[in-house]
Parts: C-alpha cells; structure tokens; sequence
C-alpha cells in the first residue's frame, strides 16, 4: 500500500543541487558513470525531492524520475518530437490552437525529470523561451480568437511572484483572455518554496476571479510526490480560487503500473486536484528508458480506471503529437482506435481514425492506418466499435 509513505520529514531550506557530484547519497563510482548523461542532458535536483527517495532501492520510482541514469545515452527519438518550431510566432510564444497561445515563460523548473519533453530548452544555446513578455502579450492582443493563455516552461512557479504576477496582470488586461492555466510541478518538486511564499497565494486570489479563473494544471507522476506539504499547498491553491487540473505521464519504471495509477487517480481526486490527462511520453531524445507501447498503455490505462469511482475516471489517454492533441480510444485483437481532442488543422478536428493494431508502436507515427473515419459524419456504429 502506498498511502502513508509521504510523511517523512522534510528540510526547512530547499538547497538546490545542479551537479551530480553533490548527489551524497550516490557512490563515488555511480558519479562517474552518471557525469557523460548529465553533459548531454542537464541535471538539477533539490534536497526535499530527493528526501522522497528510497535509496536503497535502486528501482525506487522517484529515484528514476530525477536521477540520470546511463539508458538515456541510448539514441532514440528527437529533441523537438511534437514540432513545437513550427508553431511559434513569436520568442517563447507558440500558437497551435485557434483559442489557446503557449507562452514558455521560463527556461529552469524545480528539479529536471528525467523524461523531459522540453529539455532542449536546458541546453546550453537555447533561445526558445520569452526573457520580456511585451512580444507575446501584444501577439495575444491582437487576437482576439484567443481565449486561454498556457504559461508553461520550464516551469512558471520557479518565476518571483513579482514577475508572475506583472504578466498575469497584464493577461488579465486583455478582455478576450478567460482562462489563464499555468503549467507547474514546483507542488511536487518544491511545495515549501510555495509554502513561504504569500504573496503568492494573494496574487492568485486576486487574478483568479469568480468570471476569469486561473488553472493550475499540477504534474503529479506518482502517489509518493502527495506529501503533507503537497497536499498543503494544493489547499491553499483551491482556498486562493484556483482550479487544479493534473496531468501526469505515463512512464515506464515510475508509474507503468495500474495500482500505482490507480493510487494517483482516487489521491488526486480526494484533494482536489482533478486527474486530466495521462499522456502518452513523447519519444524525445534521452526518454528511452521511459517508453511504454502505446497498446500497453491503453491496457494499464483501463486497469487504473477499475481502481477508482467516478470522479477519478475523467481523463483521458492523449499524446501531444505535432498535428494536435490525439485521444486514444479503443485497442481491440486487429486496430488501434483514435479520435483528435484538439487539432492544429481545423479539418482534422473530431477526426476520428483507425490504425493496424501495432504492439511496437509508441506513437502516433508508428502506426499504419486502416481507414479514415469522419466523426463528423454520423458515425456512431466506429465510436461502438472503438468502446468495444
Ligand atoms: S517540470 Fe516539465 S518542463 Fe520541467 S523538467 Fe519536468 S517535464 Fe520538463
């Protein structure tokens, strides 16, 4: 049972460790080994995340989430899988859906998972991430399609509450923006640093408005990030109006595992922080270690789903794939079933599309299709067949 395993006792002071040589508790030699991964792949940790640690399991999940390990030197996927590239207009700003602008308002998190997404943007000649606003906000301005606004990262939390709350202030300036969400794990990585932190609590409350709200889109990955400090912090964001959302990837070693989703799903769901998505681990290069087949994951994925009631049953299992946000919805004996959530190409949208089914496959590339389905067109009797 994993429930209980989060109260340890925590440090005051966060200290933040940015080599793998100040990793104490990792033997000289492992160091050494580890030092060629964090060249290519940047390391950063901090001691109240590593606290969670089991060291003397060399498989605990946390462990695997922020300590390197040498699999990722494996060659395997790209370093921008989704072509974020392609989307931005603007330094740090990416418009990919009609309604919704991305700003990248940072370029460091709390701690770096290992499984990264965006870690190109940790590499030493990066330039993707917005250093002044002006540019994106006046983008946002001039379109008025634009409904919600994602400041994402890196990770915006790490942000002083001053300058979080100058470009919160300034969205908020715009009439045609409602929700702004914001991307974090700094509850899991760093609740204390939220904790000491006020000012913060009444920005949020003062910006997040019975009309306007602001989300706070968490990135819980496993149940033992739940700590009583996480779970305070998570209180204080609903108290200060915010609504939490969770998005959580699906991750081989770390949580590839129905009861420890299922875990997840019944926590997040008790304290407020509602299950969205399971995504689908982009095959980014250095996330090798972290792959699951997408057939698998749909499997794992349903199981979770037995484990809880309702309320922990509203996510979905998605991948951000560079054509829009894909919901897998159906595995059977011979196809894989999916519909897109969100697409970049307003033809795509609600298109719904059948592949060969493909045990190998992790992601959407991988597959072959049978045939194009349009959901569009009254096409109840290939949702039957994707439930069933
Ligand atoms: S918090 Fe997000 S952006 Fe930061 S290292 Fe983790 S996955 Fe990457």
């Amino acid at each position: 049972m994993l429930r209980g395993q989060a109260d340890i006792r925590h440090p005051r002071r966060v200290r933040y460790l940015r080599r793998i040589d100040q990793v104490a508790q990792l033997s000289e030699e492992e160091r050494r080994r580890l030092r060629p991964v964090c060249e290519r792949y940047a390391f950063r940790a901090n001691d109240y995340y590593l606290n969670l640690i089991n060291w003397a399991d060399p498989k605990d999940p946390i462990r695997r989430l922020v300590i390197p390990s040498e699999d990722e030197l494996e060659e395997w996927g790209k370093l921008d899988v989704s072509h974020e590239a392609d989307y931005t207009v603007a330094p740090g700003v990416q418009h990919k859906y009609p309604h919704t602008v991305l700003i990248l308002a940072t370029m460091t998190c709390a701690a770096y998972c290992r499984y990264c997404f965006r870690k190109r943007l940790f590499m030493p000649d990066s330039e993707e991430t917005a250093v002044d606003f002006s540019e994106g906000i006046e983008y946002i301005a001039r379109h008025p399609e634009v409904q919600n606004v994602l400041l994402s990262g890196g990770d915006p939390l790490v942000l002083s509450t001053g300058r979080l709350e100058a470009l919160i202030a300034r969205l908020r300036a715009i009439d045609h923006v409602g929700v702004i969400r914001i991307g974090s794990k700094v509850p899991s990585f760093n609740p204390l640093r939220l904790l000491d932190d006020r000012a913060l609590f009444t920005m949020f409350a003062r910006y997040s408005t019975p009309r306007k709200r602001i989300y706070l889109m968490s990135h819980f990955t496993h149940p033992r990030e739940l700590t009583t400090p996480a779970i305070e912090v998570v209180h204080r964001l609903l108290r200060a109006g915010v609504i939490i959302a969770n998005q959580t990837p699906l991750l081989a070693g770390i949580n590839d595992d129905p009861d420890v989703l299922g875990e997840l799903w019944l926590r997040l769901s008790e304290i407020g922080a509602t299950p969205y998505y399971l995504f689908v681990n982009r095959p980014t290069a250095g996330n090798a270690p972290f792959r699951v087949p997408l057939t698998r994951g749909y499997q794992l994925f349903q199981e979770s789903l037995t484990r809880v009631s309702g309320l922990g049953r509203r996510l979905r299992y998605t991948m951000s794939h560079a054509t829009g946000k894909v919901e897998i919805i159906g595995v059977d004996d011979h196809r894989i079933y999916i519909r897109y959530h969100r697409a970049a190409k307003p033809e795509n949208a609600g298109r719904f599309l059948a592949f060969h089914r493909d045990d190998q496959a992790y992601w959407l590339d991988d597959l072959v299709p049978v045939k194009e389905i349009d959901a569009r067109r009254g096409n109840g009797r290939a949702h039957r067949l994707a439930r069933g």
